[in-house]
């Protein structure tokens, strides 16, 4: 059966923003995406606040986030989880890798890593000093099924790193941690992340569990051609004008919704669009937005 009809079981989706900034277009599509796959699902959704990076984070931007998808009518079925406060899960995970072998101490410099053409063990110099800890994985072929980016081949070049040098958890682990731990069955998020999810589906085995569905949607671009970020400045999302966020949001997916629909409040579009998503309906080209 195909991906684009198959219902997963007991379906648990999610929304995870990195408070590096207020949320834009772009944040707002993979937000009602997911939200809406969850829903026409009959499933959960939930929010997580991937607030793993101080140095990398605005103040303010996670409440900002928090307040905008509650102006937008994206509610979660349960409270938001902050991954600076799940740091012993992630600290067991890399003691379940250690005892598989799977994780080793790297203190390679960039320069290093790049003469050697991407990281791997053979090539390693091992522990010297303060050393980051990297998932052993390169060599491997993952093959998977995307439901909007369809067959994907991605072969791993290099061990990625788990633990950072200065002490932080990084990415990769916590968000494997993450949807383990909160029952995670489908994964949609934007374009962006896909070629690293191959990464992700290593690692959800090398944690014996079998990796969720994966939905990559297309990107909104700006015309630099680019994708909407908070690094290139994308503009914030107008909590004032919910609905007509939303319409905009709906028509970018793919949607056809009648102009009074931006009448409406945030739950009445809501409820008309979870009626109607279906996946193969979905606009898969990343664009401007309006093209
Ligand atoms: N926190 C990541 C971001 O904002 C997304 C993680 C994910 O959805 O897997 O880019």
């Amino acid at each position: 059966m195909s991906v684009l009809t198959t219902p997963p079981a007991h379906y648990i989706g999610r929304f995870a923003p990195s408070p590096t900034g207020p949320l834009h277009f772009g944040s707002l599509v993979c937000a009602l995406g997911s939200y809406l796959d969850s829903i026409a699902h009959g499933g959960h959704w939930l929010v997580r606040m991937e607030d793993l990076d101080p140095p990398r984070e605005m103040p303010g931007a996670a409440q900002r986030i928090l307040t905008s998808l509650d102006a937008h009518g994206l509610h979660a079925h349960g409270p938001v989880e902050w991954q600076s406060r799940r740091h012993t899960l992630y600290l067991e995970a890399l003691e379940q890798l250690r005892a598989k072998d799977l994780v080793y101490p790297c203190s390679c410099t960039r320069e290093q890593v790049r003469k050697a053409g991407g990281h791997r063990r053979e090539s390693c110099v091992g522990e010297q000093g303060q050393y980051a800890l990297r998932f052993a994985c390169a060599g491997a072929t993952e093959t998977f099924t995307d439901i909007w980016q369809g067959e994907q081949t991605q072969p791993i070049a290099e061990d990625p790193i788990l633990k950072r040098k200065d002490g932080l958890y990084a990415y990769q682990l916590a968000v494997v941690v993450d949807d383990i731990q909160q029952n995670v069955s489908c994964v949609v998020r934007g374009a962006d992340l896909l070629d690293c999810t191959g990464i992700q589906r290593q690692l959800f085995r090398a944690l014996d569990t079998e990796p969720p569905l994966f939905g990559h949607l297309p990107l909104v671009m700006n015309e630099g051609g680019q994708k909407l970020s908070k690094q290139n400045h994308a503009a914030p999302l107008d909590d004032a004008t919910p609905s007509q966020n939303l319409v905009q949001a709906l028509t970018f997916l793919g949607f056809h919704p009648p102009p009074p629909l931006a009448n409406e409040a945030p739950a009445q579009i809501l409820s008309w669009a979870s009626a109607r998503w279906q996946r193969h309906a979905v606009d898969r080209r990343n664009r401007l937005l309006g093209q």
